[in-house]
């Protein structure tokens, strides 16, 4: 097998035993990059100078006998991670040209466990969007087929990681930005437990639902980019003090007395064919591996998409009140007063999404509509959490499909945003509850698109995600299958 394919354990393993340096890793990983990327189009940012030393700096430290949980390993990450060696653009005009004075602290957790960083890759911008069509520089492409997209907003993460482009990534989720490109490129992506890994230096969209977590090849390399990334941080107050367990050890065991709950919700009206029955079977699987299925109901399900779209667009507005053109990122220069000079700013700076956004949520904060729409959209939103703790005291995971359909083609929906919306409904929930949820990839659809099955849990309960995708991936017989980019 070519190195770039290697999962990241295995990559680990091998650079372990000294039967490849991490310069060679990385020389494979950027001659890859050097010949699909023009079809994968991930990366906004390539360093191939900075990843060859941090590389041959990783050997070097190996050679001394020091070790890392991700000494010598390439990954990507996210644009809306900062960086301080590099841009961090967030995919927008308005930070073309930002370098952040400070590392997010997932970033330096990576840097402290010896990763080799190759670059940033693209979003939606602000990471408002499920296709990364929002992107303003470029939009990457699905590696399982020409013409679609890889999903949104993390989906260079997910095309960079499906194409063998990197053996990891760091990704967003606010609403499924990690779980659904995870879906669509085929590939592992899981939203950890609000408050479980740092949100500092992650460039906010919507403070209450963001969270950080890893796209990866499989669950074993899910389990140990959680390791690297989860713990409390002082610098984020919503970060929470709580043990890390070793996650890989979840791995071990098989699913007898774990309860997975079946919401007849998650299976309604549009859902693609193709997307049941792979999760449908999916599900036997579980049951097959010793897990006792259950019927569960979330009964708010139906709200989650209205709620989420003031929730999110409100926290937005006020987020990003910030790009102003005074303190940093893109200004306008033409303008002749400050009111002007705001204006043309944040006209010419944000797209046309992250302007709906913050009309939106402008709108619902604003002093006549606050209670009719901020206000009722809180309170459903702890019935939909309610919702949630009533299932997990039933069972001890939930099944379900990630999003409705399988990957479209790019343009196919970005005239039309409600249908866009309406795609996350399965997944904006986890957030509004703050709850963890994985995808995994369970089967393909009739035409070759990879589908993925999403799993939720109870807060903090990460390890009966990562051991029943663990299940799973050994019975679906989906890993180590790749797109054909030759
Ligand atoms: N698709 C959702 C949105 O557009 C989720 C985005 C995200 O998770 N960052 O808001």
């Amino acid at each position: 097998m070519e190195l770039y394919s290697l999962t990241l354990t295995q990559a680990r393993e091998k650079l372990a035993r000294g039967e490849i340096t991490s310069v060679e890793l990385t020389e494979a990983v950027l001659d890859r990059i050097g010949r699909v990327e023009d079809r994968v189009r991930a990366y906004l940012y390539l360093d191939r100078d900075g990843a060859l030393a941090r590389a041959e700096e990783a050997d070097l430290l190996r050679r001394e006998g020091r070790a890392g949980e991700l000494l010598g390993i390439p990954l990507s990450v996210k644009d809306v991670l900062c960086t301080s060696t590099m841009p961090t653009t967030c995919g927008s005009r308005m930070l073309e040209n930002f370098i952040p004075p400070y590392d997010a602290t997932v970033i330096s957790r990576l840097n402290d466990a010896g990763a080799v960083i190759l670059g940033k890759v693209a979003m939606d911008e602000f990471a408002m969007g499920s296709t990364s069509e929002n992107c303003a520089f470029q939009v990457p492409v699905n590696p399982w087929k020409q013409g679609y997209v890889s999903g949104g907003s993390s989906g260079g993460s997910a095309a960079a990681v499906a194409a063998d482009e990197c053996f990891a990534s760091l990704g967003s989720d606010t609403g499924g930005s990690i779980r659904q490109p995870a879906s669509l490129c085929g590939i592992v992506g899981m939203k950890p437990t609000y408050g479980r890994v740092s949100r500092y230096g992650l460039v906010a969209f919507a403070s209450s639902l963001d969270q950080v977590g890893p796209l990866t090849r499989d669950v074993a390399d899910c389990a140990l980019m959680m390791n690297v990334i989860a713990g409390h941080d002082h610098r984020d107050s919503t970060s929470i003090n709580r043990g890390v367990p070793d996650y890989t050890d979840a791995l071990q065991d098989g699913l007898q007395g774990i309860r997975v709950g079946v919401p007849a919700e998650y299976f309604g009206e549009g859902l693609d064919p193709d997307v049941e029955k792979a999760v449908r079977r999916g599900i036997d699987m579980l049951r097959e591996a010793g897990a006792e299925i259950v019927e569960v109901s979330l009964p708010h399900t139906s709200y989650c998409v209205a709620v989420y779209y003031i929730i999110a667009p409100a926290e937005a507005s006020s987020n990003l009140a910030r790009y102003d053109g005074v303190r940093y990122g893109f200004r306008d220069h033409d303008a002749d007063t400050l009111i002007d000079m705001y204006r043309a700013t944040r006209s010419r700076g944000f797209g046309d999404e992250v302007k709906r956004r913050i009309l939106i949520g402008t709108y619902a904060l604003s002093a006549g509509y606050y209670d009719a729409y901020y206000k009722k959209a809180s309170r459903v939103r702890t019935l939909i959490t309610g919702d949630f703790s009533d299932a997990f005291a039933k069972c001890d995971l939930l099944a379900s499909p990630v999003c409705p359909t399988p990957a479209w083609k790019i343009g196919e929906k970005s005239d039309d945003p409600l249908a866009l919306y309406l795609s996350d409904i399965l997944t904006i929930s986890a957030n509004l509850a703050g709850i963890p949820a994985i995808s995994v990839p369970c089967g393909f659809s009739s035409d070759g698109l990879p589908i993925g099955m999403q799993m939720q849990a109870a807060h903090f309960n990460e390890e009966v995600l990562l051991r029943a995708a663990h299940n799973l991936e050994q019975r679906a017989g989906v890993v180590g299958r790749k797109p054909d980019l030759s």
